[in-house]
């Protein structure tokens, strides 16, 4: 397939550039590239009228579950908040999950995303998930979550009283996840297509040693990658002794260079040597952290030490959309803000890469995405040129990350296929998505109401250790 006459985004020695080129695509993956270049006999020809080309963006934290219950927070502190998601989640059946990952897959491609990792923490809905972004064609990490402690049970402060036994009631035991990783991997995983599995640990806290061994040794064994949050909130660091949870991690061998972790506001200077020792990655989630006020994410801290930082949307009940150029924004301005001294904000460079490279390396598939070079997967995102101004490459480059809203995809190509042509979603029929959602309404907000009651009583559990800690002392 030959796309002729685009604007592509590329890298030279000045750093981003757009330049008029033909694409020549050939399977999955970009074949060549270069000016007036003559279509092959019988092959596709397209086109593009000088819109503008971009590497697909990848959302490198997502739990995609929580599309289907967007708007049912006002968000408090992420402890708090948390019986919300967790009774909310707990409710959705398969069903349920399919159309909100459907939701979740439209969404990403009318901004440009192309590929996710999609952190799964229920394992009785994951193969639902995997099914849609599979006939899809979606490129997707599937992280399964792997857990067996509970916030309360690890939270310093908390008043529990429940047993390990008791806790271990609510989670699947170390043979359940094993078989259920085992199934899952044969299923689903094929890295040379778009779709793979990654270890999703929920967090170091979350998880005893058995449950990481456990982790390490199917990482090991299958080759793959791992995904984890880590020191998301005050109280959790507050709830860690000095280097514990970097330690935990490094002591099973799963800090490595295809780890990446989720949030990573409250480490100190020693946890981010380790991470920076071990090469391992960290992604960020800018609206997910304002809005459970979670605090900010020390971006030049992991910078001076060469960490790739990668950045995700979290969920949807984060106050957050999915549109990975807003999230880079609202990124860059937090930092700004942050940042007293004006030289080490962000350039234009690093901060798309956080969308593109580095979220690719996140992901780690054969073939890496988010450059328009030969060699590299056919993910791409091509942006109307009537929708920005464009007067200069510069100003093109600012208005696609300071303007997001105004800037309208037409197209997008993952492995090499359209899944969105002239502004119509093709993977997903969204109109049927629309008909079924429209008919599971009344019965989704009756549990949903019904999730909502039982996790305000869960949350008294939480307030007053919170108060104490936070409020009064303060
Ligand atoms: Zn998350």
């Amino acid at each position: 397939m030959l796309l002729k006459n685009g604007k592509a985004l590329q890298i030279n020695e000045d750093g981003i550039v757009f330049n008029h080129i033909d694409i020549r695509i050939d399977g999955q993956i970009i074949h060549e590239t270069g000016s007036m270049l003559i279509p092959h006999k019988n092959e596709e020809y397209i086109d593009l009228c000088g819109d503008i080309v971009l590497p697909g963006m990848v959302n490198s934290h997502y739990h995609s579950y929580t599309n289907i219950i967007r708007g049912t927070s006002w968000g408090e502190p992420l402890e708090i908040w948390s019986s919300d998601t967790v009774n909310l989640g707990g409710v959705l059946g398969g069903e349920d999950m399919e159309l909100s990952v459907a939701l979740g897959i439209c969404e990403m491609l009318r901004s440009g995303v192309t590929a996710c990792v999609d952190h799964l923490p229920h394992l009785k809905t994951a193969h639902n998930a995997a099914e849609v972004y599979s006939k899809s064609g979606f490129r997707a990490g599937l992280a399964p979550m792997l857990h067996n402690i509970r916030d309360c049970d690890f939270l310093h402060g908390m008043k529990n009283e429940s047993s390990g036994q008791e806790t271990k009631k609510y989670f699947p035991s170390i043979e359940e996840y094993l078989s259920f990783y085992d199934d899952f991997i044969r299923h689903f995983h094929s890295p040379e297509g778009t779709l793979k599995v990654i270890i999703g640990i929920n967090s170091p806290q979350r998880a005893d040693a058995e449950l990481l061994e456990a982790s390490s040794y199917m990482s090991d064994k299958y080759g793959l990658s791992v995904h984890c949050h880590l020191l998301e909130t005050r109280w959790q660091q507050m709830s860690s002794d000095n280097n514990s949870i970097i330690g935990k991690l490094d002591s099973f061998g799963l800090l490595k260079t295809n780890t990446s972790l989720a949030h990573c506001i409250w480490l100190n200077e020693r946890e981010m040597d380790i991470v920076a020792q071990r090469r391992s990655m960290v992604v960020s989630n800018p609206a997910s952290n304002l809005f459970l006020g979670s605090g900010i994410f020390p971006a030049h801290e992991y910078l001076k030490r060469d960490i790739p930082i990668a950045l995700g949307s979290d969920g949807s009940n984060c106050g957050t959309n999915h549109n990975m150029l807003e999230i880079l924004r609202l990124f860059l301005l937090m930092q700004r803000n942050n940042q007293n001294d004006y030289r080490l904000w962000i350039d234009s460079m690093t901060a798309y890469a956080m969308v593109t490279k580095n979220g690719s390396n996140v992901l780690n598939f054969p073939v890496p995405s988010g450059f328009i070079e030969t060699g590299y997967a056919a993910d791409l995102a091509i942006a109307d040129k009537n929708s920005v101004l464009g007067i200069t490459d510069l100003s093109l480059m600012n208005e696609l990350i300071f303007h997001t809203p105004a800037v309208k995809m037409k197209h997008v190509l993952v492995n090499g296929r359209f899944l969105m042509k002239d502004s119509k979603i093709t993977a997903i029929d969204e109109d049927a998505l629309r008909n079924e959602l429209s008919e599971r309404k009344s019965y989704l907000a009756k549990s949903i109401n019904k999730a909502l009651v039982k996790a305000s009583s869960e949350k008294q559990v939480y307030r007053p250790a919170y108060e104490i800690l936070f409020q009064k002392s303060e």
